[in-house]
């Protein structure tokens, strides 16, 4: 079987700068302190489990903490969380992606503006729920067509759209949203990491018979890839977390495989999958 990797797959920027700045401060720390991380550092299980074993500990909630260091992982949080942990004389360790950074201050300017936020979503996401946090919660969340109807008597609006979106989902509802108020503002939020694995997972789906997807069964943009593949393969695409999960009996079929990963996929995962695909 001949493999091939998409172009641009696994770790993005933010990801990684969360894991750096995590690793920066368990080296600076005694070995007996522990660091809090405000929900799972990154969408990937193995890795979560590997920072817990460092001293990284997954709490759900800041009211739960009243000492010591949390990180703000990569998604971000509502603007009130920040305002708890400082409050509670806590280290807070930043490490908010600065492209999610860029969205909650468009969020919050344009609130203070007098525009109400529309963010195109899911409104379950620690990010979209971030970014509502930095507009007084008022953001009307539109995840797919019905969801439009909320907007009633709406003047001026300001559209933004969870970094993990397809382009396709951002057009097709920012449009519509359009028709509905006279006065828009839009900004097309989506990261350019995003874009880039979605639009290499596309292509390499066209050129392959099958294709894997690498990544958190929780984890959105790895979702949206496999949605991007199934459009393509939409009966040769698998997604993965680990070695472990490959279909062999399923896989040996197939001459020429694709592989892409989520962003918040490790490359010795990504390594192991494609060196056991290898040998089919
Ligand atoms: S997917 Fe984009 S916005 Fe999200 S953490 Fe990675 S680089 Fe940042």
């Amino acid at each position: 079987m001949k493999v091939i990797l998409a172009d641009y797959s696994g770790f993005c920027f933010g990801v990684e700068k969360a894991i750096t700045t995590t690793f920066e401060e368990l080296n600076k720390e005694s070995k007996n302190d522990i660091i809090y991380s405000l929900g799972p550092l990154i969408h990937n299980d193995q890795v979560v489990e590997d920072l817990e074993k460092k001293g990284v500990k997954v709490i759900e909630d800041i009211e739960m903490l009243e000492e010591g260091s949390v990180i703000i992982r990569s998604h971000g949080v509502p603007q009130n969380t920040f305002n708890t942990a400082k409050e509670k004389g806590l280290n807070i360790i930043n490490a908010t992606c600065p492209f999610v950074k860029r969205i909650q201050n468009i969020a919050k300017t344009h609130h203070e503006e007098g525009y109400t936020i529309a963010i195109i979503g899911n409104p379950k996401h620690p990010e979209v729920i971030g970014i509502n946090g930095w507009c007084d919660n008022k953001a009307i969340i539109v995840e797919e067509e019905k969801d439009i109807e909320k907007l009633q008597n709406i003047d001026r609006l300001c559209i933004v759209v969870q970094t993990t979106m397809s382009v396709e989902q951002y057009e097709e509802i920012s449009k519509k949203l359009e028709e509905q108020v006279k006065e828009v503002v839009k900004y097309n939020t989506i990261c350019l990491a995003t874009k880039e694995r979605q639009a290499a997972a596309e292509n390499l789906a066209k050129e392959v018979e099958a294709m894997i997807v690498i990544g958190g069964y929780h984890s959105s943009n790895t979702q949206k890839l496999v949605d991007i593949c199934k459009k393509i393969r939409p009966y040769s695409t698998f997604h993965i977390e680990t070695a472990e999960d490959l279909p062999m009996d399923l896989l040996q079929k197939y001459q020429l495989v694709g592989v892409t990963a989520g962003a918040s996929t490790p490359k010795w995962i990504i390594k192991e999958i494609i060196n056991k695909l290898s040998n089919i």
